[in-house]
């Protein structure tokens, strides 16, 4: 598929330091479709949808707050705990969107395993369906991700 100008614009924009210290991309090879598509796959193997797995992502980082910085016990298996950065963060893509730099962690008891994730990421997933490139400081891998939130 060719890309359009405004794809190929946001590729650049992605790519470069402008909106985030590493860059959403990371040092990812691949362009920005291939990385949305291959998640996208992943998440439907996984049985999830991306707007699932974002209304939970925020619902726990929610539960977090409540926290105020302390752990908040979820269920038998998960605690969360939430910083309280206020600072914004705007959305590489463009329309306007700016969202918390807070950062939320999500640690399963059993494993000791931890994933943490921004405002922002939150956003991208559920809007955009992605979870920024292989080396990007807030890379979400999806598998990961869905283990943690999701367990009982
Ligand atoms: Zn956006």
């Amino acid at each position: 598929m060719k890309k359009s100008p405004q794809q190929e614009k946001l590729e650049a924009l992605l790519k470069s330091s402008k909106f985030s210290m590493c860059g959403f991309m990371g040092d990812d090879k691949r362009n920005l479709w291939e990385v949305i598509d291959t998640d996208a796959t992943a998440i439907e193997k996984l049985g999830k949808k991306q707007e699932e797995i974002a209304a939970r992502m925020q619902h726990l980082t929610d539960l977090a707050a409540s926290g105020l910085g302390d752990w908040v016990q979820v269920g038998k298996n998960l605690q969360v705990s939430a910083d309280d950065n206020r600072g914004m963060i705007p959305c590489p893509w463009p329309h306007h969107k700016r969202c918390l730099k807070r950062i939320t962690t999500a640690r399963h008891s059993a494993t000791g395993r931890t994933i943490r994730w921004s405002d922002l990421n939150i956003h991208l997933i559920k809007e955009h369906g992605f979870f920024e490139g292989r080396g990007s400081p807030f890379r979400i891998e999806p598998q990961e991700l869905v283990k943690i939130i999701f367990c009982e």
